[in-house]
């Protein structure tokens, strides 16, 4: 993903990157909605043992195929979304978006979506030729997917136990992070982050704008990228605040009331980043907000290991995961 800094008085630089009233019966099903960060953790690691899932290798296709499984086990009716979009390169690269409808007893449904690609390119290496190393993608990628898998499992078990979950639409987008590494020289060209993502808004728009196809009715959607690292941070981010202030909002304060207010940071909304969320909120129309870490006072305003080699299981820790996952299963759970 991507710093992106634009809009109004907010001079920004462009570096790569890449509801209210609780009604008694859900703020049941919030007391009961738990998460396991070793979990989480373990569909983390499992994640990475594949070794970086770039597009086109064969630990990518074969994490692709694992992620089938693990959304299938816990009954989930799972599609996969191929096609091709073109690259920073201008040329066609293919994509594959993994999607798992979870049914509850309620709709309009809530996305849940992650990427899960790992970036071709360490290109904030220090070390030129480390530059040229793809990215493990423990946080960059597999943190978000993990928790996400961990929350599908949650809900197929309160599911089995006659509990009333909401409807979960899981999208795992693909070629988020290839978007125009810092040594190309070519023709710049635009959008060329979050691929998957692009296409999946842009099929979906498509979808509801055909009256002979019932288009799943989505509310809104929690994006989660880069969910990991000890010392995370997820100020308000400012795309999110634009399009999906309320949502933005209600999350926000579940964390508070959940004891996770040092994470969830609510007192500044800091510059647009341009990941998955801005083509669901931009080209889906679907409110989409983003809990993602990120920082003022870094030079490339991610964290260090971000884009380079160290993006390891080293900085992944399990209090951080149980402040995202408790947060996010808590908020959906209380619709
Ligand atoms: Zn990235």
């Amino acid at each position: 993903m991507f710093r992106g800094i634009q809009y109004g008085i907010l001079v920004l630089l462009l570096l790569c990157v890449s509801c209210v009233k609780q009604q008694q019966s859900s703020t049941t099903n919030s007391q009961l909605s738990t998460f396991s960060a070793d979990s989480a953790y373990a569909y983390i690691e499992a994640q990475v043992a594949f070794g970086p899932r770039v597009p086109g290798t064969l630990e990518h296709s074969l994490c692709g195929d694992w992620l089938v499984a693990q959304l299938q086990r816990h009954g989930a009716q799972v599609q996969q979304q191929t096609g091709t979009m073109i690259n920073y390169a201008g040329q066609q690269q293919p994509i594959r978006n993994i999607t798992a409808l979870i049914e509850g007893s309620s709709l309009p449904a809530i996305l849940l979506c992650a990427h899960w690609d790992c970036r071709p390119w360490s290109d904030e290496e220090e070390d030129y030729d480390q530059r040229f190393q793809p990215v493990l993608g423990a946080n960059d990628g597999a943190s978000g997917v993990g928790v996400i898998l961990e929350i599908v499992r949650q809900l197929a078990s309160l599911k089995a136990q006659g509990q009333a979950i909401p409807t979960v639409q899981v999208v795992f987008f693909d070629c988020e992070d290839m978007g125009t590494p810092t040594h190309y020289t070519g023709q710049e060209r635009p959008d060329t982050w979050c691929l998957g993502s692009q296409l999946w808004a842009k099929e979906y728009k498509l979808s509801t704008l055909n009256s002979q196809h019932s288009t799943l009715n989505i509310q809104y959607g929690i994006l989660l990228d880069m969910v990991g690292d000890p010392l995370a941070t997820f100020p308000r981010e400012y795309f999110s605040m634009q399009y999906a202030q309320g949502y933005v909002e209600k999350l926000w304060r579940t964390a508070a009331r959940l004891g996770y207010g040092r994470y969830f940071v609510r007192n500044t909304t800091y510059y647009p980043i341009t990941d998955d969320h801005y083509y669901i909120n931009t080209i889906a129309g679907i409110p989409c907000l983003d809990v993602i870490d990120y920082k003022e006072d870094t030079n490339t305003g991610f964290s260090s290991w971000w884009h380079t080699q160290r993006d390891d299981m080293q900085n992944i820790n399990l209090q951080t995961l149980q402040a995202v996952g408790q947060t996010v299963i808590t908020t959906i759970c209380s619709r």
